[in-house]
């Protein structure tokens, strides 16, 4: 069973998930490829994957049958697990936690060599409505407290299977990086009474040099301390905490602006390898006067080495400049 276990020397947290090694290729990436016959993930193959939570598909298809065009399941390798009680305990200096949480795969496409970026905007529209629709049935179970949605394109990214997909997974604490970022924006709207984000939005849509694309509701910015090369991240363009409570409409405009980003990207950098996640508001605060939600997207352009490790400083030799210039004069 997986638990979290929390690092005396810095106070991370790691997820030790035993049951993930038998995996397929758990140690051995060297590709991410596999033929569409054994493709659990393709249509006709359903019978391969865990029981869908969430499909969208005819009527009158059968659940777990070919029709669908979009199917959110279980992780069959599981990080955390909803059946595990939630559980704190001290070994000496060593604090444990049962790995209570949820970890899902979002199919987004019966196409396998499909993805965000060779989507229409209603195709991307849909699975962002099913990170909402999968995000808000977990957060009905109180003992989450956050839910994490990312995707990882590519080998380099840290995907093992090929077809186009998401994962979320369900955390029974607010992770380090979110809640720093909370303590950041709280500071900010204390000395301020405004949102740092929304403060930032304004002042990069008057610059204009770190912009890579805008519409009527979202902007794409690189952000001016980029960790890595063309490093973007999407911000709504009013203040906006959660992901799950934005309306039909606003998704509908981030699909668009998403879906841009995602070509222009996809064009500059030749299908680069890429890493999207979604920063949000935890599932148990208040609606928050100062958190405003983004998402992130890294290419994997370059490796973490042992500077990188050691300092947590990030050397980026691309200016978010030239980034930006660069995407702006890209047609997409
Ligand atoms: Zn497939
Ligand atoms: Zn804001």
């Amino acid at each position: 069973m997986p638990e979290l276990r929390k690092d005396p020397l810095n106070d991370r947290w790691v997820i030790i998930a035993p049951e993930r090694a038998d995996r397929p290729n758990s140690f051995l990436r060297a590709r991410a490829d596999t033929d569409v016959a054994n493709c659990p993930f393709c249509p006709g193959n359903e019978a391969l994957t865990t029981s869908e939570l969430y499909a969208v598909r005819p009527a009158n298809s059968p659940i777990n049958s070919p029709g669908w065009t979009l199917r959110a399941i279980p992780n069959r390798y599981p990080a955390l697990r909803t059946e595990i009680p939630i559980s704190r305990t001290a070994d000496g200096l060593y604090d444990r936690m049962g790995g209570t949480g949820a970890h899902e795969v979002i199919i987004e496409t019966p196409e396998h060599n499909g993805g965000l970026a060779k989507m229409d905007a209603p195709q991307i529209a849909q699975v962002l409505r099913a990170w909402q629709v999968r995000m808000l049935d977990l957060s009905r179970d109180e003992r989450l407290a956050y839910a994490q949605i990312f995707q990882n394109v590519g080998t380099p990214a840290g995907a093992t299977l090929a077809h186009p997909h998401s994962q979320l997974i369900a955390l029974p604490l607010v992770p380090r990086e979110i809640a720093q970022e909370l303590t950041a924006a709280r500071a900010h709207f204390g000395a301020k009474s405004r949102c740092l984000l929304c403060d930032l939005v304004a002042q990069e849509l008057t610059a204009k040099e770190r912009l890579v694309h805008e519409n009527e509701s979202w902007v794409a910015l690189a952000p001016f301390a980029s960790q890595s090369p063309f490093e973007v991240h999407l911000h709504p363009k009013t203040h906006r905490p959660s992901f799950e409570k934005l309306d039909g409409s606003e998704l509908g405009a981030l699909a668009a602006c998403l879906r841009t980003v995602l070509r222009k990207l996809a064009i500059a950098l030749e299908g680069p390898a890429m890493n999207l996640v979604l920063m949000t508001l935890p599932l148990r605060e208040p609606a928050h006067p100062f958190y405003h939600l983004r998402i992130v997207l890294k290419p994997t352009l370059t490796q973490p080495g042992g500077f990188e490790w050691g300092t947590g400083f990030c050397i980026n030799p691309t200016s978010p400049e030239d980034a930006a210039r660069f995407l702006r004069q890209t047609e997409a």
